[in-house]
């Protein structure tokens, strides 16, 4: 399915913006939100919005790719970026100019203010992030993609998996399917946290062994055309004793209670609770020290937040991932992550991360 770009929604989110804060102008430079607005999957984009027209800026090296991607914005490569942004925003007769907080740099800010002298930098208060949140069939589709290359990469770089290799060479094997089932780029650094290692959280990869009787988390992410999976599996070199496999059914436990309890119209801080609860009576509360999940999108970590602050209501188009953990400092870690899209009565789950524990001999 292929989009129409610009985005509709996003056009219209923006005209609003700036007529709320009585804007001439706003000038997107988050990148990701270049993408999200034009199509564009370059590294170089700038966004130039006004009420009547739009434009695109990139660099020489994109003169083909912005022709052939880029519908609904004027394109104008650049020698000097600051000077043409500033030529067009005279010719916009441009006097208050929206920009995104996130989206430039100090010193980018610093050169801006010099070189624009008589407009007014105006910081957005909204992001393209809450239009973001929801999702379009395009983007659904692209997603849904990026899940099942992960899911088939995991499936095959498994068949490598075995007590007496070391986390990197796991990683290595998992990540070369990814790649070669046809995943854009790596979504982030693979986690392959084995035995105490798995009680950190962001248990990047090392040269550690694989020993028997390990629970081991490997948590990875998938991208295509832009778009983003992210799943955590934990499964075990040989039986890993009676704790591991209580705790790792309190978790997939917990995951499904959340799941369930996804619905439009709840706060995302109700979905956090619902496995948070479960976690608590079950006496580990307190090593489960991170939100429940997170937006995905064009970004790994995007609105809506799923986390116990997050009043965010949930919506049709939707998508997140949930993944509760429970970490026990030098003993071992255990988490599960699946993303999933709001429907109207429910949510609906793309992977299968949350599977009896797996024990491979
Ligand atoms: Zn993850
Ligand atoms: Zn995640």
């Amino acid at each position: 399915m292929t989009q129409k770009f610009p985005r509709k929604r996003a056009l219209e989110f923006l005209a609003q913006l700036a007529r709320e804060n009585r804007l001439d102008a706003l000038l997107i430079t988050d990148l990701a939100n270049v993408w999200y607005l034009t199509g564009f999957r370059g590294s170089e984009g700038t966004v130039i919005f006004s009420p009547d027209q739009r434009w695109f800026l990139s660099d020489f090296r994109y003169q083909e790719q912005a022709a052939q991607e880029i519908s609904g914005f004027r394109i104008k490569i650049f020698r000097n970026k600051l000077k043409e942004i500033k030529k067009l925003l005279s010719r916009l007769r441009v006097r208050r100019l929206g920009f995104e907080p996130s989206g430039l740099s100090f010193q980018l800010y610093q050169a801006l203010k010099k070189e624009l002298k008589g407009i007014r930098l105006v910081p957005l208060k909204k992001s393209l992030l809450e239009i973001r949140s929801v999702k379009d069939p395009d983007e659904i589709e692209n997603m849904k993609k990026a899940v099942n290359i992960a899911e088939a990469a995991l499936a095959q770089a498994l068949l490598h998996f075995r007590a007496g290799i070391r986390e990197l060479d796991f990683a290595a094997e998992l990540e070369y399917q990814v790649r070669k089932m046809g995943s854009d780029w790596y979504a982030f650094d693979t986690i392959v946290a084995s035995g105490w290692r798995g009680a950190l959280p962001h248990g990047k990869a090392t040269g550690k062994m694989i020993k028997k009787g390990e629970l081991v988390v490997i948590d990875f992410g998938t991208i295509c055309h832009g778009y983003h999976s992210d799943l955590t599996v934990t499964v075990s070199a040989g039986d890993p004793g009676k704790k591991a496999r209580r705790i790792y059914q309190i978790v997939s436990q917990a995951q499904q209670l959340a799941i369930a309890a996804v619905k439009p119209g709840k706060t995302a801080k109700e979905i956090d609770q619902a496995a948070r609860d479960y976690i608590v009576a079950q006496g580990y509360g307190k090593f489960f020290g991170h939100g429940l999940g997170h937006g995905l999108g064009l970004a790994v970590h995007e609105e809506p937040g799923i986390n116990s602050r997050s009043l965010t209501l949930l919506q049709p188009g939707m998508a997140f991932t949930i993944e509760p953990g429970i970490y026990l400092p030098g003993k071992f870690g255990v988490r599960i992550e699946d993303d999933l899209i709001v429907e109207p009565g429910q949510g609906r789950v793309w992977s299968r991360s949350n599977q009896p524990l797996k024990i491979i001999e």
